[in-house]
């Protein structure tokens, strides 16, 4: 595995390695759920990258980046594991020089859902992902539905600003007891670890109601508070039924819908969300 961090070493280092490249983006704080892009990258790619960097941009003032969680040297060491050929671990100052003023923003697609209650993500998103993109030009980007507007903000940037790039999804992976793995389930102390399977609960109890006839918008997203109401460490933060292709809140009823929600325990905020009917 080699190491860059420079611009100029990443080109280089890349520019030897065999096609297709595959490039998995991360903040680092690597777990399983990261390690499955990894691994599927590697299946279908003639060699891998992978980018760590807790990107500040995509932060709002009240968020989490001084405390999000790092651990570069336990993430090279899964990552030696892996096999993977190149680790990026971009420098701030050389990607945001001083003076910087150039954004990347997908307009409708960042509105509703996480982009109303974090202004400006997912401008840093898109504009983070473009740099890296562009940086390093792979034929396929592994991205996890676990942020599922993020997916889908990054394929219409990729569509949009033409760039030659396939954009792999992968699905979410999950603790024994349902919660999505996250770098910030590590903020939850035991009790709050315990309340936030309530985000998988209330997903799952949509989704089989969806299963037995249900296509009501409304009864989904109440299906959803009703669990949530039953969990007293559980802030909701917002509960959607939506169309996984626009992002638009659903009304009437519904045949495909992404199920989402976003719900502080404790402290921390976690996201999760499941895709009910076929397609
Ligand atoms: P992050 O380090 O949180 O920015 O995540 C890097 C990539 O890993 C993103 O494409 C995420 O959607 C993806 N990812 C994070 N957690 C999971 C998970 N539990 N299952 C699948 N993909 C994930």
């Amino acid at each position: 595995m080699k190491v860059a961090m420079s611009l100029a070493e990443v080109r280089d280092l890349r520019h030897q390695l065999p096609d297709p490249f595959g490039l998995v983006p991360t903040m680092g704080f690597l777990h399983e759920g990261h390690l499955s892009l990894v691994r599927r990258a590697k299946s279908e790619c003639g060699s891998v990258g992978v980018s760590i960097f807790v990107n500040p941009t995509q932060f709002g003032p009240e968020e989490d980046l001084e405390d999000y969680p790092r651990d570069v040297e336990r993430d090279m060491l899964m990552l030696e594991d892996e096999k993977i050929d190149l680790l990026w671990t971009p420098m701030a100052e050389e990607l945001y020089p001083p003076g910087y003023q150039t954004w990347v923003t997908v307009e409708s697609l960042s509105q509703p859902l996480e982009g109303a209650h974090r202004l400006g993500h997912f401008r840093g998103v898109a504009t983070i992902v473009t740099k890296l993109l562009t940086a390093v030009r792979p034929d396929r980007v592994y991205v996890g539905q676990k942020d599922a507007q993020q997916a889908r903000v990054i394929r219409r940037l990729v569509q949009d600003l033409n760039l030659p790039v396939e954009v792999v999804n992968c699905a979410i992976v999950r603790e024994p007891d349902g919660l999505a793995m996250s770098s910030r389930n590590a903020y939850l102390n035991p009790e709050e670890r315990r309340a936030a399977t309530v985000l998988h609960r209330a997903l799952t109890a949509a989704a089989e109601a969806y299963a037995q006839g249900e296509r009501g918008a409304d009864a989904l997203r109440l299906k959803m508070y009703e669990m949530l109401l039953g969990e007293s460490m559980a802030k909701t933060q917002y509960v959607s039924v939506a169309d996984p292709e626009t992002l638009e809140e659903q009304w009437g009823p519904v045949e495909r819908a992404l199920l989402s929600l976003a719900v502080f325990v404790g402290k921390t905020r976690l996201i999760d969300n499941i895709v009910v009917g076929a397609g």
